[in-house]
This record gives C-alpha cells, structure tokens and sequence, in this order.
C-alpha cells in the first residue's frame, strides 16, 4: 500500500539536489537555486501524469480540500454532501471553509451512492465531494451527472487513489477540481504533503492566491498583487517535498503494477472461503489495488473472521468500528465540537438549512460496512509471507 516501502536512491538522490543549493522554499531565489524547482517540476509532471491542465502542490490533502473549497467558493450558508465512509479529514474541510456537511450514503463499491444525492439536496446544497475510498472509482459519471443536473460542484477526493482510474480516466479529473495526499501512508508519499487539479484556469488561479498570501509566483509581472483577487494563508510545499514526491511518481505505474499482482493472488486465497464475497468495483481495471476489502455473512462472521485473522498476525480491518473513517464513531463531530466554543459553522446564523447525523440516514453503510473487513495489499509481499497469510486464512475459516 503505502510508498515508503520503496524510499531509496531516487528519493535521496532528488532530496540532494535540494541540499545542494539549499534553496528549500518554492519561490523566489531564483540566482541561489540554479534551476532547481522541484515542486513546480513535481505539479508538471503529476499534472501530466494525471492528464489534467493544472497542479498545485500544497502542504497535505487536507489542506488541498481546504483550498479546493476556497477556490470554489463554498463557505459560509451552504451545504456539501460527503460520504459517511471516508478519512474524517473530508468532513473537517468542509467546517473549515464555514460550510455544513451532509452525510451521503454508500454503495456495494463503499464508495457515495450516486442515487443519496438527490435524496439528501437542500436548497443550500452547493457542492458533493465523492471520495475514491480504498483506492478504487466511485460511480463517478453518475455522480457527475446528478452533479450537473442539480447545480452542484464537484469536487474529488482522490487522496488514497493516486494513480487509479475509471474507464481510462484517472481519478481526481472527473471533478471541477480534484485532491490527493501524499501522507505517510499513501501510495505515494512525500512524508506530508498534497496536491490539487483541475483543468480551470480560473480555479487554479484562486487555490494559487489562497495557498500562498505573499510572494512572487510569477516574477514577469510586475504589478502589485499579482493581479490576486482575494486574500489568502500559507499551505505552501516545500522543496524537500516537492523532491520526494519526483521520485515516488515515477514508482507509481510499478507500484500499482505490484499491488495488483499480490491482490489478486491474496483475492483467490480469500475466494476459496466459503460465506466471502467481495468490494463492487465499478471498474476492476482503474482500481489501484491499495486494499482488498471482502465481506462476511454477517457482522458476527465479520468479527469473528478478524480476530482469528489478528491472531495470525494479518491485518484486517473492520472501518465500521474504526475511529477515524466512519461518522457514527466522530463523538467530537458528532457533539458539533469545532475549535471554537462558538461551534461556528453549526451555529452560524447565516446558516438557514439543518442536517442530522444519525445513523438512519446511512442505511446502507450501517449493513455494508457491518459485514466488510478490508485487508491492505503490500507493495513487496514475500512468497513465504503469502503462504502465512493463506495459512491464516484457512485457519480463520473454521470459526464461520
Ligand atoms: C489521507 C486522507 C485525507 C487527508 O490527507 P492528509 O494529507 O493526511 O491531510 C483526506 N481524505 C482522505 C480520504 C484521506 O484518506
């Protein structure tokens, strides 16, 4: 799953470039740097990579969310329905910019049910942020679709699916803009970092201001400003970062490649269990193979397949019951707990609409995720490690 398992040469080589001119910031010094610019080389080619017009790095995926909302001018007074399944990170963004979640449901793939949208539309609704969970495409022309029919912006959280696509189309495009993070335990990692798309001149333009609230971007024009519209903060990469993530795009195509082999192989030991089914994927061809996710009869099966699977030292995950992925688990969230006693934006009284939180409004990944374990696929996966895990598995199997 996660990049660091590959770290060497190519990483330590690009971060050398950096030392040696010890320019560590993106802009400016532009006699002391001698050419090296490794973030905007790094935008270039992930922008190249994903076949979208315009990247911009920044310093973690939930900041690019952030900025994504503030060049998309959501905020205050408006609402933006994200799934319930997802890093707490979406739904924090979105109070971040002053807006109000709305919790959408899932589907087989665990990913927003296209058909919750139009269920949970407000008049206030403003924007829908699919999240490509677990490496693998939402309905994502569906969720366009309904997008577009609806009036609403979309935004992509492609955070744990770099490199994944739908129907030859990679993830993170589809969107008016698109996310990624390059965190400790992504596929590709630059240790924190993140970085947007979009194919819109004019929301790069405001995520560039909004990123980065004064220095020269652009050293031909002279005017004040740059000619910037709005005001901005500091979520700017760094040279460091932008050299690691250089080196670990480039491992991407063979780090999906790899995935894929020892999912599949980890997938037939899994499919000789009786009572195990599989994630829908809604394109097993874009899917990056970060995780295998599988399903139990029940929820009692489900748990009691994942101890056996613990005491054989093999990681499966059961998200229903995870602190940091599923809304019925946010106790802060759910107390409306931000970081001001003011519990601005919940009680903004520009804020016209209401939302619950309840887990009636999320049938599906109430029984969905109650019977599913995911299990995350290695980059590099010994055959001894394989016969372990195919060891373990036929032990855990007795107990359903
Ligand atoms: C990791 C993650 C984020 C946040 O990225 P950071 O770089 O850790 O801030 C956002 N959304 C999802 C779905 C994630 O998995």
């Amino acid at each position: 799953m996660p990049g660091f398992e590959l770290i060497g040469d190519e990483e330590r080589k690009e971060v050398m470039d950096v030392m040696d001119t010890g320019v560590l910031m993106r802009y400016g010094f532009d006699r002391e740097r001698r050419g090296v610019f490794k973030v905007r080389e790094f935008e270039q080619a992930f922008a190249a990579y994903c076949g979208a017009r315009h990247a911009l790095g920044v310093t973690s995926g939930s900041a690019a969310l952030k900025v994504s909302l503030a060049a998309l001018d959501v905020g205050p007074g408006d609402e933006v329905i994200v799934p319930a399944f997802t890093f707490i990170a979406t739904w924090e963004a979105v109070l971040e910019a002053g807006a109000i979640p709305v919790p959408a449901d899932i589907d087989e793939s665990l990913n927003l049910d296209p058909d919750d949208i139009e269920a949970k539309l407000t008049k206030h609704t403003r924007a829908v942020i699919p999240v490509h969970m677990c490496g693998a495409p939402a309905r994502i022309d569906r969720i366009l679709k309904s997008a577009r029919k609806n009036g609403l912006l979309v935004l992509e959280d492609t955070a744990q699916a770099a490199g994944a696509s739908f129907k030859g189309r990679k993830l993170g495009t589809f969107g008016e803009m698109g996310i990624f993070s390059f965190d400790y335990y992504k596929t590709i990692t630059t240790g924190e970092g993140g970085m947007i798309v979009t194919n819109r001149k004019k929301r790069y333009d405001r995520a560039d201001w909004y990123h980065d609230h004064g220095h020269d971007h652009n050293p031909k024009v002279s005017r004040a400003l740059e000619g910037r519209t709005i005001l901005g903060f500091n979520y700017r990469m760094n040279e460091f970062q932008g050299a690691m993530g250089l080196a670990q795009l480039r491992k991407l195509e063979y780090i999906i490649a790899e995935q894929k082999k020892n999912k599949a192989a980890l997938k037939r030991i899994l499919g000789e269990v009786k009572g195990v089914g599989f994630r829908l994927l809604h394109d097993p061809e874009g899917d990056s193979a970060t995780f295998l996710a599988y399903n139990l009869p029940d929820r009692n099966a489900a748990r009691r397949f994942q101890k056996e699977m613990a005491a054989a030292g093999i990681d499966a995950i059961y998200y229903k019951d995870n602190l940091w992925h599923y809304l019925p688990n946010w106790e802060h969230f759910l107390a409306r707990s931000t970081a001001n006693s003011k519990k601005y934006p919940f009680k903004d009284p520009g804020y016209k609409g209401k939302q619950t939180y309840g887990t009636n409004r999320i049938p599906n990944a109430e029984k969905i995720l109650s019977r599913t374990l995911v299990m995350p696929i290695p980059i590099r996966m010994s055959p001894e490690r394989l016969e372990q895990i195919a060891a373990g598995v036929k032990k855990a199997a007795k107990v359903l």
